[in-house]
């Protein structure tokens, strides 16, 4: 039989901005209101996209801010990043414009799969960044751009079905299995 692909999923953004709660509803199907923030948790996740399975080791970081130091082991074997902000918060979205060129800075890679994550959708009452300028942020960087919600389960497999879908490309690209 076909081997389980192992790869390994970096979920960074600011504090809050719902991390472990996206990467929870991911791996169990539920939303956990109430996550300890400081925790950095990896969470393995056997997941099947167009007949391959795959071992995901998701590593739900603990948050990063404008004058973290990229930590090394973010960048050391990392097959691929999503990167979250909140829709009702303008400085985790301005955090991500410094995180991509931290990642880029550390890895030296041109094409690095990554997603961008604007999170919280259902609270668009509070929304202050609009999807136009997460689209925009997205192009910049040739990244894949979504808005979910993970309270409402909305569109959050399709961040993961994607990055593997990119994972794969850039696989193939690098001469790899
Ligand atoms: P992290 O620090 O980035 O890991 O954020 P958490 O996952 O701990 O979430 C921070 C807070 O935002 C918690 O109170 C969550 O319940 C809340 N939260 C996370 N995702 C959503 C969402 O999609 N919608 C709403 N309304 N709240 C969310
Ligand atoms: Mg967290």
């Amino acid at each position: 039989p076909p081997q389980r692909k192992q790869r390994k999923i970096a979920i960074m953004g600011y504090r809050s901005v719902g991390k472990s709660s996206l990467t929870i509803q991911f791996v169990e199907n539920q939303f956990v209101d109430s996550y300890d923030p400081t925790i950095e948790n990896t969470f393995t996740k056997p997941w099947k996209v167009r007949g391959q399975d795959f071992e995901l080791k998701l590593v739900d970081t603990a948050g990063q801010d404008e004058y973290a130091i990229f930590p090394a082991q973010h960048s050391m074997d990392m097959h691929g990043y999503v990167l979250v902000y909140s829709i009702t918060s303008v400085q985790s979205f301005e955090l991500l414009q410094v995180l991509l060129e931290k990642i880029m800075d550390m890895t030296g890679k041109i094409t690095i799969p990554l997603v961008i994550v604007g999170n919280k959708t259902d609270l668009h009452r509070e929304r202050v960044v609009s999807t136009e300028e997460g689209k925009r942020l997205a192009d910049t960087w040739k990244a894949s751009f979504y808005e979910v919600s993970a309270r409402s389960h909305e569109s959050v497999c399709e961040i993961f079905n994607r990055l593997i879908t990119e994972m794969e490309k850039a696989d193939s690209s690098n001469g790899n299995e």
